[in-house]
């Protein structure tokens, strides 16, 4: 019997995962190793070891209705994107109203996990920890991992030959906090993602001059989408998903590359993804084709070679007196707890989990790795799904087979290859094992005003906190009043 569960940070994985447990009754403990909930969002004015960092400016690019606990909203007066310290006052005020915060042990780092010595009768785990010099070992039936993905850097210096002789200076994008330290200099950002985009935005209004350089392309989209309205409560519908399935793929190829180049040509801003039809997560920048038309911001392909003041470009150009290079490269997973670093990564360096989720190999499916999967949707939503099954999992409860996936992460994220399944093919997917999915015929039938705002319009979180376990009473006022507080 699976009754107390290890979980491995207090980010908004982390506080998933506790709020889930005590649902189902179990008793969680939760480790941090800083002084505070909120992970990522928790700013510091300095990179921490073992710690997501991110820059001052940071705002959500997914809006306040798609983004929350589902039984629990944003306040009506919160804008729909947001400054991170406003998501993590969000997530403060999350932690205590669910008295969460009494389960969480801070400033205590884990230091190992592995498998108990009778593991394959009870599933158990030793779980080490370290806080204030002192070492603890503590058996647990069952571990959840929600340590974070964007933490280590992936810097992949191999890839750009003659970086040592490089002079200007050069550091991963996790180290950058604010552009004044760069006013007057030239810049080159390598990496079209959310933060290269960011960065190369931000910094372009103090640098001289800025340069983005992009191996494939990426589409770019902006968070105010048709006539106003957050792009997320338009595209992630589940309308959209079923016209998905049901249309030719080369028809929905084609309107999905109609769609992402409405508002400017890709082409010609030299953004162009190189698969044209790759549903790769889009970056989301306001500014960013703003800036390139100013030439404040200068797109250039991949880099081929460092030389000791400029930089050669593949298509031959070369920039010189380069400052400053930020690698906007991604992160690799790791999880350097794990005594048997087998269990999550595998022989060739590649995540493979059962619904993104748990180690398929192991006897007992005692541990969960939660916020692994990226989907287009946000992460609460699914990481709050995501604990609610491997909860259920644990406790041997076995979830309603839907067809079974594995899903095979490399481990750098970025690469064109990171499995990035349809948010709402997902969801519903754990929604369904659990029987929690909404049914489209029930609600017609029993209330159609629902029924049509469910398919039709935004799939918000509280879809799957509207009916069977872990219901929550105010998920149908929650749904029908979400555009009133999108427009406050
Ligand atoms: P984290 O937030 O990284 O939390 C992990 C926690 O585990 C940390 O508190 C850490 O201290 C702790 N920890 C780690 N190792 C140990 C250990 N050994 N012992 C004890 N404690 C440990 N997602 C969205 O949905 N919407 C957005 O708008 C959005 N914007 C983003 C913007 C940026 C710049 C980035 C980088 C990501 C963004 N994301 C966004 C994705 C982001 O990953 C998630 O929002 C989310 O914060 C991840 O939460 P997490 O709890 O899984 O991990």
């Amino acid at each position: 019997m699976v009754r107390r569960v290890a979980v491995v940070g207090a980010g908004v994985s982390g506080l998933a995962a506790i709020k889930c447990c005590l649902e189902e009754g179990l008793e969680p403990t939760c480790f941090e190793r800083s002084d505070a909930v909120g992970g990522l969002w928790y700013y510091t004015d300095k990179a921490e070891e073992g710690r997501a960092s991110i820059y001052r400016t940071v705002f959500t690019n997914s809006c306040k209705e798609m983004s929350c606990y589902p039984d629990f909203p944003f306040p009506d007066d919160h804008p729909n994107y947001m400054h991170n310290t406003r998501l993590q006052h969000y997530i403060c005020k999350f932690a205590e109203h669910f008295g969460l915060l009494q389960h969480i042990q801070f400033k205590t780092l884990v230091t190992k996990v592995r498998k108990h010595s009778n593991f394959s009768v009870t599933g158990q785990w030793e779980v080490v920890t370290q806080s204030n010099g002192k070492e603890e070992t503590t058996v647990f039936d069952a571990v959840m991992v929600c340590s974070g993905q964007q933490v280590y850097p992936n810097l992949p210096f191999a890839d750009f030959p003659g970086i040592e002789k490089f002079k200007g200076c050069y550091f991963h994008s996790r180290e950058y906090k604010e552009p004044e330290k760069f006013r007057g200099k030239k810049v080159l950002v390598i990496g079209l993602g959310n933060s290269g985009s960011d960065i190369a935005v931000e910094l372009s209004t103090m640098a001289s001059q800025v340069y983005l350089s992009t191996r494939s392309g990426s589409w770019v989209m902006k968070r105010v989408w048709d006539n106003g309205y957050p792009w997320d409560m338009l595209v992630i519908t589940r309308f959209q998903t079923w016209l998905g399935k049901i249309l030719p793929r080369a028809l929905s190829d084609w309107l999905y590359v109609r769609r992402m180049n409405r508002s400017f040509k890709h082409e010609n801003f030299g953004l162009m993804p190189l698969d044209r039809a790759s549903r790769k997560e889009p970056v989301l920048n306001d500014d960013l084709p703003g800036r390139i038309a100013c030439g404040a911001v200068v797109i250039k392909p991949d880099v081929k070679e460092f030389r000791e003041t400029s930089v050669l470009f593949q298509d031959g150009t070369v920039q010189d007196d380069v400052d400053v290079v930020v690698f906007a490269t991604g992160y690799i997973y790791s999880y350097p707890f794990m005594e048997d670093h087998s269990i999550i990564k595998s022989r060739d360096n590649e995540v493979t989990l059962y619904k993104g989720i748990i180690p398929p190999q192991l006897e007992k499916p005692t541990i969960a790795v939660i916020g692994l999967v990226q989907t287009l949707g946000a992460i609460i939503p699914t990481v709050d799904l995501q604990c609610r099954w491997a909860v259920k999992v644990f406790e041997g409860r076995k979830p309603k087979a839907a067809s079974p996936f594995l899903s095979s992460l490399p481990q750098r994220h970025g690469s064109g290859t990171t499995l990035q399944p349809d948010y709402i093919t997902y969801t519903d997917e754990l929604a369904s094992a659990i029987g929690v999915k909404p049914s489209m015929m029930k609600l017609l039938v029993t209330d159609p005003r629902l029924a049509l705002e469910v398919f039709f319009g935004p799939c918000t979180p509280y879809q799957f906190r509207l009916m069977g376990p872990g219901k929550w009473c105010g998920a149908r006022k929650a749904i029908l009043t979400q555009w009133d507080r999108t427009l406050r």
